[in-house]
């Protein structure tokens, strides 16, 4: 959004929406390697405590996306006309671990100039590590603006999961192992899926599958022969 040649980045969003559409936060569940790390993170042994009741936290992200990534890099601009990247350069911790960590133990030059922005982007890197230890995917769930944009495609991708509801018995163990703490029964499709098949797994009955292709309500199905 902060590019000084063109106000929207069509190719960026259109391949965000596609991979959206076509796999929704499936991304997140297997693809994106910070997702896993934080997996890792919190597999240390020790005390882990809930999300359950913070899921008003969730909410954070959308405004980072909003904020962070579209508004302010579109109407502040720099002297050469050009929007920071306020998320990249200011919270996102992955660039600390993947960029400048690796390339100030390689460099004398990088080391020396690294300052006070270096010194904030470690010390976000520490708090999410050290909340991942504690929470899971504390970075997913509450701040990430990627996973923001994926959530909202959530319930419009073509990949998603179905209950059954006629052999669901209401045990409630899907819920129960669900880290992403989604009522997976009443909302399978739900923003916070990251269709990790955790639920499916655990279901007694199989009652809980992933789906591929348009979600159609039972009762528009065309009717089979037998029922006929
Ligand atoms: S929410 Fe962000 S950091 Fe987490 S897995 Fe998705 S894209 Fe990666
Ligand atoms: S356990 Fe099921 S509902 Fe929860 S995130 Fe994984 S796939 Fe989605
Ligand atoms: S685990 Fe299966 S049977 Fe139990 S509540 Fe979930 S969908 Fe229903």
């Amino acid at each position: 959004m902060g590019s000084s040649k063109f106000n929207f980045s069509y190719y960026v969003t259109g391949t965000l929406i596609l991979l959206g559409v076509l796999l929704g936060r499936f991304v997140c569940g297997f693809l994106c390697p910070f997702g896993w790390l934080q997996e890792l993170l919190h597999r240390i042994p020790g005390k882990k405590l809930s999300t359950k009741r913070l899921k008003a936290l969730t909410y954070i992200k959308y405004f980072v996306l909003l904020f962070a990534v579209v508004v302010l890099p579109a109407l502040v601009a720099n002297d050469l006309g050009m929007g920071d990247p306020f998320f990249c350069k200011y919270v996102c911790p992955q660039g600390v671990l993947e960029g400048a960590i690796p390339l100030a133990i390689a460099n004398a030059g990088i080391r020396s100039a690294l300052g006070q922005l270096f010194t904030w982007k470690l010390a976000v890197l520490i708090a999410v590590v050290l909340l991942s230890v504690l929470f899971y995917r504390p970075f997913c769930k509450w701040i990430c603006p990627l996973g923001a944009f994926y959530a909202l495609m959530n319930k419009v991708s073509l990949l998603g999961i179905r209950v059954d509801a006629c052999k669901c018995v209401s045990c409630g163990k899907c819920s129960k192992v669900c880290q992403m703490d989604v009522d997976v029964v009443r909302a399978p499709n739900h923003a916070e899926c990251i269709r990790c098949g955790k639920c499916i797994g655990a279901c007694p009955v199989d009652a809980i599958s992933y789906r591929y292709g348009l979600d159609v309500p039972a009762e528009k199905l065309p009717l089979t022969a037998d029922k006929k």
